[in-house]
């Protein structure tokens, strides 16, 4: 069996596989799908899945594509000529893209028994799209699937939505996005670590991958922590082993160190920030709950560096 790539991120989701499974062995596939999650699901490998379950010559009966049928072969190079992806062409869908999609669904078959459209973040149609789509949703050729993936459904049109049918798809756990990571070749204890800080969140793991070396990853790590929730990250950081907490507040007074000696010249909120960071560390050195130390110290660390960020502008 090959390698799927598009399964990453769908491990632990059985309820999803299996809503699949029963859809594509009902034989009454509908013409459009809505596979509507938060930022955080893997919407758009739930609508590969099903895609490759659509254009298999012999899908299993729990909805699995056979992974060696010639289908299969083409969707894993990204070859296949029945799949259409339509993505955004910088902030969104132009209706010359919706009028690409209209004459190409009048195109016939060619390796499968169906033609299949995935939309990535249909959310981002403009209304001049979304209304070009719609004259083929209305009316589209028996052969045609519409896969529309969404992360905030209530920018849809109702039209649109209207005719859908609707899949969710929840978050990742933080072990299925690490099976993701090691999947695109990341260090397999790094993943875990990573998948845990991010709360499962792709787009989160991948600003904390980007960047390499103690100093770079402590101001990634900052950001991280400004931008999310002080309570949540908090949960997320208790949760390592104490060994890594203390790493990790290491990370952070690097990169707090080396911004007071930056050129643009020592500035006070950043200086308040180090003090709050090896308070915190002399906190967890003193067993203090690690939810509770790094709450205070993440509910401080983004008041003061949210004043920075404002000062800037
Ligand atoms: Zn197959």
């Amino acid at each position: 069996m090959l390698d799927v790539p598009f399964d990453h991120g769908l491990a632990g989701n059985e309820a999803l596989l299996k809503l699949i499974g029963r859809i594509v062995s009902s034989g009454r596939i509908s013409n459009a799908y809505l596979f509507k999650g938060p930022k955080s699901s893997p919407r758009e490998a739930a609508a590969r899945r099903f895609a490759s379950v659509l254009l298999c010559d012999d899908p299993s009966r729990d909805g699995a594509p056979c992974g060696t049928c010639k289908s299969c072969r083409l969707l894993v190079t990204g070859n296949h000529p029945d799949l259409y992806v339509v993505e955004k062409e910088g902030a969104s869908i132009r209706i010359k893209q919706s009028h690409e999609i209209l004459r190409e669904a009048l195109l016939k078959p060619y390796q499968s028994s169906r033609r299949v459209f995935l939309i990535l973040d249909a959310e981002d149609m403009t209304i001049e799209a979304s209304n070009a789509l719609l004259k083929i949703l209305e009316e589209p050729p028996a052969y045609v699937t519409f896969l529309l993936t969404t992360s905030n459904p209530r920018a849809i049109p109702d039209t649109i939505l209207s005719r859908c049918q609707v899949i969710p798809v929840k978050a990742m756990s933080p072990p299925a996005l690490r099976q993701v990571l090691v999947g695109r070749g990341v260090d397999p204890e790094e993943a875990g670590e990573v998948a845990e800080l991010s709360g499962g969140n792709l787009e989160r793991a991948m600003r904390l991958l980007e960047v390499e070396g103690k100093a770079s990853r402590g101001a990634a790590l900052l950001e991280e922590i400004v931008s999310s929730s002080p309570v949540e990250a908090a949960q997320r950081y208790a949760r390592l082993e104490p060994s890594r907490r203390v790493d990790f507040l290491d990370d952070l007074e690097i990169e707090l160190v080396k911004k007071l000696r930056s050129p643009e010249g020592p500035s006070e909120p950043y200086f308040q920030a180090l003090k709050m960071v090896l308070k915190a560390k002399e906190r967890l050195s003193r067993n203090v709950s690690a939810f509770l130390a790094f709450a205070v110290l993440f509910l401080d660390l983004s008041r003061a560096l949210n004043r920075v960020a404002k000062d800037r502008t």
